[in-house]
C-alpha cells in the first residue's frame, strides 16, 4: 500500500497503461482509458484477426443487450456496433415435431442483439488504434507481470524472444484461462480461486442463407430448439446465415440432472449417428444444414467454465478485468455484457475519485465482486430454463402471469429477465435477490387450484398484490 504522498506522485504520472489482451473487454477499456489521455498499450497473444483468419469452427455470435449498449454508448461507439447487429426481439422455440411458438423477450420494441465476436472485436480494435490512438501489439503472449517493479513480460510468437514493457497500471483481460489471474494466483496469499465446469460441451454449426441470400430461419429472432438435457441454438448472422449451437453432454451420466437418455457427443461416433440424431431431435433445422455433417466432423467441442476468484486487485495496480476476473456460462447471454459494465463502473469511479486509482480499484472489486458472482449464478440457472423450461406449459404459464401483471403494475415488478437484460441501472446482485423473492410468490401462484384457468383473474391480482 503507498502513502498518501506516494499515491499522489503515482496519480499524476500514472498514464501508462497496459492491458494484456485486446479481446472485447480488454479492446473497450483501451478505447475508455486512451480517451481520458492515459498512454495505452495492449499485448495481444494472438495475431491481428483483422489481416488473419484465426478459428475455424468458432464463428461465435453473441447477445448484445443493454447493459453492453451502454458500456458502448459510453466512448460513443454504439452507433458504429449498430451497424453490424441484428435484433431478435423474442425466442421461436422449435418443437420435436416442427411446430414453433414464439416467446417475446420484454415489451414491444425490446430487443437483444446478435452480433458475431469476431466482428465486434475487430471493430472494438479499429476504433482502439484509429479513434483513440492506443497501439496493439499482436502475436505477444504476456508470460509474467511482475507486481514490484510493474513489469509486463511476453513472448513474441514469432522470433520466441522476450521482451519486458515497463508501465504504471496493468489490467489483466486475458479471457478466461488467464495467464495475468495465474500470476497474481501464484504471487498471492489466500487467494480464492474456484473454476466449474458443466456437464455439457458445445460445438457450432451452421445454417447457409438460401440461393438469393435470405435468411432461411426468421431473422429477429433467437431460435431455440430445447430438448431437455441439451439444446440447440441459432442466432442470425449480416450475411444471411445463422450460427447453431449444439449444448449437449460429454457424456451420457446416470444421475437426474444431466444426461437422462443416452444423448451426448460420446455418443454421436459416426456419420450415421449424427444424421439420426439430428433428424430425431431438430428435424426442421436437419433440413437447413446441408453441411452438417462436415461440419459436425471439423469443428471443434468446447467446454463452458464458470470462474470465480478474489481479489481482482493487487497493490492497487494491477487489475483483472471481464472473464479473467468471472467467466460465466453463456446461458444469460451476458458474459460480455458484464465485462463491459466493469468498463463503465471503473469509469465512474475514475471521475468519482479524481483519478486516485488507490480508491479507483479498491471501489471497483467491492462493487464488482458480488454482481459478477450473481450473474455467473443466475447464467447457470437459466441453462436449465432455456434447455428444459421454455417447452414446458407450466413454465410458460407462469411467464404470462408475471408479464401481465408486470404491465399492470410495473413499479411493482420487474420480471426477472428484463432486470438482467433491460435494466442496466439495476444491479445483478439486486436482480438476483428480487429474482430469488418473486419466484417464491409465482411457486405459491402457480399451486393455486385451477391456476390455469383463472390465471388473468383479478383474485390472482390481488393475491399476488398482497404477497408482495
Ligand atoms: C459459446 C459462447 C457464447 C457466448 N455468448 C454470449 C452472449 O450471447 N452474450 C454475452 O454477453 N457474452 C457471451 N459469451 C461470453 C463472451 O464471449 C465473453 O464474456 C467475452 O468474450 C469476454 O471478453 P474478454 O475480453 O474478457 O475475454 P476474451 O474475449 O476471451 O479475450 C481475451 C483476449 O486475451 C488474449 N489473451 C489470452 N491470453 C493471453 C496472454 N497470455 N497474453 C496476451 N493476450 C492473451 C486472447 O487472445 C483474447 O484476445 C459467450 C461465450 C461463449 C463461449
Amino acid at each position: 500500500m503507498f502513502n498518501k504522498f506516494e499515491s499522489l506522485i503515482l496519480n499524476n504520472m500514472s498514464k501508462r497503461v497496459t492491458i494484456v489482451g485486446a479481446g472485447l473487454v480488454g479492446s473497450l477499456l483501451s478505447i475508455y482509458l486512451a480517451k481520458r489521455g492515459y498512454k495505452v498499450n495492449i499485448v495481444e497473444r494472438r495475431p491481428d484477426m483483422r489481416k488473419v483468419t484465426i478459428s475455424a469452427g468458432r464463428s461465435i455470435n453473441l447477445a448484445l443487450s443493454d447493459r453492453g449498449w451502454r458500456g458502448l454508448e459510453g466512448v460513443g461507439i454504439a452507433d458504429e456496433i449498430k451497424k453490424i447487429a441484428i435484433p431478435m426481439y423474442g425466442r421461436i422455440i422449435h418443437h420435436k415435431d416442427s411446430t414453433t411458438a414464439y416467446q417475446p423477450y420484454g415489451k414491444e420494441g425490446q430487443a437483444i442483439y446478435s452480433v458475431s465476436r469476431a466482428e465486434i472485436n475487430m471493430k472494438l480494435m479499429d476504433l482502439a488504434e484509429q479513434k483513440a490512438g492506443v497501439k496493439i501489439d499482436f502475436d505477444k503472449r504476456c508470460t509474467h507481470i511482475d507486481r514490484k517493479t510493474l513489469e509486463v513480460c511476453y513472448e513474441d510468437n514469432l522470433s520466441h524472444n522476450s521482451e519486458t514493457l515497463s508501465t504504471d497500471l496493468v489490467f489483466g483481460a486475458d479471457g478466461a484461462f488467464a495467464a495475468s489471474r495465474l500470476n497474481m494466483q501464484l504471487s498471492s496469499d489466500r487467494f480464492e480461486y474456484n473454476q466449474h465446469y458443466i456437464e455439457c460441451g458445445y460445438k457450432e454449426l451452421i445454417i447457409p442463407p438460401g440461393k438469393n441470400g435470405e435468411f432461411l430461419l426468421e431473422k429477429n429472432a433467437l431460435h431455440i430448439w430445447p430438448r431437455g438435457s441439451f439444446m440447440m441454438i441459432a442466432l442470425p448472422n449480416t450475411d444471411g446465415n445463422f450460427t447453431c449451437t449444439l449444448f449437449l453432454p460429454f457424456e451420457a451420466r446416470p444421475d437426474e440432472t444431466f444426461g437422462r437418455g443416452e444423448r451426448s457427443f460420446k455418443n454421436l461416433k459416426n456419420s450415421d449417428q449424427v444424421k439420426r440424431f439430428f433428424e430425431e431431435e431438430f428435424p426442421d433445422a436437419v433440413a437447413l444444414m446441408p453441411t452438417l455433417l462436415q461440419d459436425f466432423e471439423h469443428n471443434p467441442i468446447s467446454s463452458l467454465v464458470t470462474v470465480k476468484c478474489f481479489p481482482w486487485v493487487f497493490d492497487n495496480k494491477v487489475a483483472l478485468i471481464g472473464d479473467a476476473a468471472h467467466a460465466i456460462v453463456p446461458f444469460y447471454g451476458q458474459g460480455m455484457n458484464c465485462g463491459f459494465e466493469d468498463c463503465v463502473v471503473l469509469n465512474e469511479l475514475i471521475d468519482k475519485h479524481k483519478e486516485n486509482w488507490d480508491l479507483i480499484l479498491e471501489e471497483y472489486q467491492a462493487l464488482r465482486k458480488p454482481d459478477a458472482d450473481a450473474i455467473a449464478d443466475l447464467a447457470v440457472a437459466n441453462f436449465i430454463e432455456m434447455r428444459d423450461k421454455t417447452a414446458d406449459p407450466k413454465f410458460l404459464l407462469q411467464k404470462k402471469i408475471e408479464a401481465r401483471f408486470s404491465q399492470k403494475h410495473p413499479e411493482k415488478w420487474t420480471p426477472l429477465y428484463s432486470m438482467v437484460t433491460y435494466s442496466p441501472h439495476i444491479r445483478y446482485s439486486t436482480a438476483l435477490k428480487e429474482g430469488a423473492r418473486q419466484q417464491a410468490i409465482m411457486d405459491k401462484i402457480m399451486n393455486l387450484p385451477e391456476i390455469e384457468t383463472m390465471w388473468d383473474s383479478e383474485k390472482v391480482e390481488q393475491e399476488m398484490l398482497r404477497m408482495l
